[in-house]
């Protein structure tokens, strides 16, 4: 088989980018490690900033998530018994951000494949990156007893953070940088009216708590759990009882529970892998860095990556200008970097360290208290929230 990008990995970053090449005559092939309906049951980012939105609708996928996402102007902050409103819109000159699930968002992707006939190939094993030095390289991969080799000009490692990609990259040029945090997210959705409109940051001394929702029928609510916590500790009851105990009074009061229909942990990571380039793999997504989901940062850092992939490869193709193919580890990192930095301190400013000493804590609390305080620092957070320029 030949394709001229070969993408691994069937994720939102995958697919966008195949369909966005697709759109300009690019033939792409995506090879997905599972089916469909395993990638479309994974319940992950909510919150999409205004850069990924457009790319969306530039992939002509845009429609659907146009229609029943809701865009957010501002989000609150909940501590010490009281709420404090970021106003988005305002501090950040006009932007907001869509509240549209990311489930939602990849099958929309997947459906604008199928609608192109986009080649996606499902349960794919044992995929292999081969000659990535050379100017034909090549991925191959099993599928049953059929083995099959796919030539290319260039592979896109889009597999997420525990794919082979970025494994490909030898240890002698590959630079990793990984800092875990302490504590999980336990992470709830219940088709429960969520508590409010915006999303509520919950700062509080027995831990975290965030209010989120996919739509006005659909909320998801996470608490801060110790990492030795597993779901099964976690019965429905003991979860909103804690998440109530978390959130002001007035909040708690107001919060309808329901039946989890989801129920997870996830643990907290900020990682960074560099360069994003070697040969002619290009890393994408969470293949080459993860964040604490704290700021909403994950998905969206994939989708400047995307961006500038997308652009480097049209300049290639139609151009035959290969400035942004060769620029594109430098630029992708320092936007992923900013990201990194944002996500991190959202992480530190709202969570509650068991190690802390009282010092780290005082600092905290300043911390919080200048934020709310000053219009310069909440212009600083909302620039980031809602996204950073590509
Ligand atoms: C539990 C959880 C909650 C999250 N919550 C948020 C949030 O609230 N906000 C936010 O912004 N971000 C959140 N994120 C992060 C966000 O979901 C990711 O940043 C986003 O999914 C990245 O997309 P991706 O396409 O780069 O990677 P992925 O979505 O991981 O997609 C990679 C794909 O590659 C496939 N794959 C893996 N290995 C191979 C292989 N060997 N061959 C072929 N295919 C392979 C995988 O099956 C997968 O479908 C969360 C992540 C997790 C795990």
């Amino acid at each position: 088989m030949k394709t001229q990008v070969c993408v691994i990995g069937g994720g939102p970053s995958g697919l966008l980018l195949s369909q966005l090449l697709h759109l300009k005559g690019i033939d792409t092939v995506v090879l997905e490690k599972h089916s469909r309906e395993y990638v479309l049951g994974r319940i992950r980012a909510g919150v999409l900033e205004h850069g990924f939105a457009k790319l969306m609708r530039e992939a002509q996928c845009g429609e659907r998530m146009d229609r029943e996402g809701e865009i957010h102007e501002g989000f609150l902050i909940a501590h010490d018994g009281r709420l404090d409103r970021i106003d988005l819109h305002g501090l950040s000159g006009g932007n907001s951000v869509v509240v549209y699930g990311q489930t939602e968002l990849t099958r929309d992707l997947y459906d604008a494949r199928a609608r192109l006939k986009g080649t996606v190939i499902h349960d794919v094993e044992d995929v292999r990156l081969n000659d990535l030095h050379s100017g034909r390289p090549s991925v191959s991969y099993r599928q049953g007893d059929e083995v099959v080799q796919i030539e290319c000009d260039y592979v896109i490692g889009a597999d997420g953070f525990h794919g082979v990609s970025r494994k490909a990259i030898p240890r002698t040029v590959l630079r990793e940088y990984e800092k875990l945090y302490p504590f999980g997210w336990l992470g709830v959705l219940s088709r429960t009216k969520p508590v409010s409109p915006e999303l509520i940051y919950a700062r509080h001394e027995r831990g975290f708590a965030l209010c989120s929702l996919r739509s006005q029928v659909l909320s998801r609510y996470y608490i801060q759990v110790p990492l030795t916590d597993s779901v099964d500790d976690w019965a429905d009851d003991a979860f909103w009882a804690e998440l109530k105990r978390r959130l002001p009074d007035e909040v708690a009061a107001r919060l309808l529970t329901g039946p989890s229909i989801e129920k997870s942990i996830a643990p907290l990571r900020s990682f960074v892998a560099e360069p994003m380039r070697y040969g002619r793999l290009f890393l994408a997504g969470d293949a080459a860095h993860i964040v604490p989901p704290t700021g909403a940062r994950g998905l969206n850092s994939a989708a400047s990556d995307i961006y500038y992939l997308y652009h480097a490869m049209l300049a290639h193709y139609q151009r035959g200008d290969d400035s942004g193919l060769d620029g594109y580890s430098a630029k992708a990192l320092a936007r992923v970097w900013k990201a990194q930095r944002f996500s991190w301190w959202m992480t530190m400013l709202l969570h509650t360290f068991p190690d802390r000493i009282d010092y780290e804590r005082k600092l905290q609390q300043t911390d919080l208290d200048y934020l709310l305080s000053s219009e310069v620092a909440q212009r600083s957070l909302a620039e980031n929230y809602v996204g950073l320029p590509f």
